[in-house]
């Protein structure tokens, strides 16, 4: 698997890919790849002529005092699983290659970004937007592969693109999950075997929520305590946020009327999980 760190270098690759009339997919990641994003790169091998995975951990989309340097970094385990997936090439650039040291241009945006994760993490929307705006730039996808796991974040990203003109086509992919329910994510190697199994409660109580929906509770007030109750019996989770929002806007609603996101973020121990699931009233 061709790994290439330079921008110039991705640059002049991908002239030569559309010299002969390919297209292309981008699929972002911090790396430490999983089933997950395997899912990602196997969605946009099928539907693209040359599919590039980035595996970057961006500085930009963490506070000060998140996981930045022990989050989990194997670059040949990577290539192994992006050559398996039939990824063409893997962009894997230093910090610097990213960043010049006196950067300060930035791509920000209003209403999407408070609340959720946003409201916890101030600042990691302007990271994630910058990051994949100047990864848009860079590779000049036709279509880019981001997971549903990170609701918020698509929301965002097809929003940007939307508002800043991309002509990039954004694809959702349905959230990969452990047999036993528990969402995938580089994050999860931070649990112990303890809270391995207390992780679970956050999926668990999701399908609670959901199965009430599916019932036909339409009262967003009552799901969100069931659900928030059933988190609470786990003496190791800890609630960041539990939210039913719209899954468009992603304000809050007080009625199940449309199409309506629900999100939460748990602390399980010191580890951050997040999961979600989308509901859409019949009729
Ligand atoms: P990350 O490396 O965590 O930044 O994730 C890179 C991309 O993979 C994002 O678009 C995520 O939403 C997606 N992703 C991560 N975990 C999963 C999962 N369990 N199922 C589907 N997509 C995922």
């Amino acid at each position: 698997m061709q790994i290439i760190k330079n921008i110039e270098e991705l640059r002049s690759i991908i002239r030569e890919w559309r010299k002969e009339g390919f297209s292309v997919g981008l699929v972002p990641t911090m790396g430490y790849l999983h089933e997950g994003h395997k899912s990602l790169i196997v969605k946009a091998v099928s539907e693209n002529d040359r599919v590039v995975v980035s595996d970057f951990v961006n500085p930009t989309q963490f506070g000060v005092n998140e996981d930045l340097s022990s989050y989990p970094r194997d670059i040949d385990r990577d290539a192994a699983l992006c050559q398996k997936a039939g990824a063409s090439l893997i962009f894997h650039p230093e910090p610097e290659e990213m960043y010049f040291k006196d950067n300060c241009t930035f791509v920000d945006m209003d209403s999407l970004t408070k609340g959720l994760c946003g409201r916890t993490r101030p600042t990691h929307f302007r990271g994630v937007c910058t990051v994949v705006s100047k990864l848009f730039h860079i590779v000049t996808p036709d279509r880019a592969y981001f997971g549903e796991k990170d609701a918020q974040q698509l929301a965002v990203i097809r929003r940007m693109v939307r508002d800043l003109n991309f002509a990039i086509t954004i694809v959702g992919c349905p959230i990969v999950r452990e047999p036993d329910g528990l969402a995938m994510s580089s994050r999860n190697t931070y649990l112990n075997k303890e809270e391995r199994k207390a992780a679970l409660i956050l999926h668990k109580s999701l399908v609670i929520g959901e199965e009430m929906m599916k019932a036909g509770e339409r009262d967003a007030a009552a799901v969100k305590e069931a659900i928030t109750a059933n988190i609470e019996s786990e003496p190791l989770a800890r609630i960041d946020y539990v939210e039913i929002v719209d899954a468009e806007t992603l304000e809050n609603t007080a009625r199940i009327e449309r199409s309506v996101l629900t999100a939460a973020a748990v602390y399980i121990g010191s580890t951050r999980l997040i999961d979600n699931f989308t509901f859409q009233p019949q009729g």
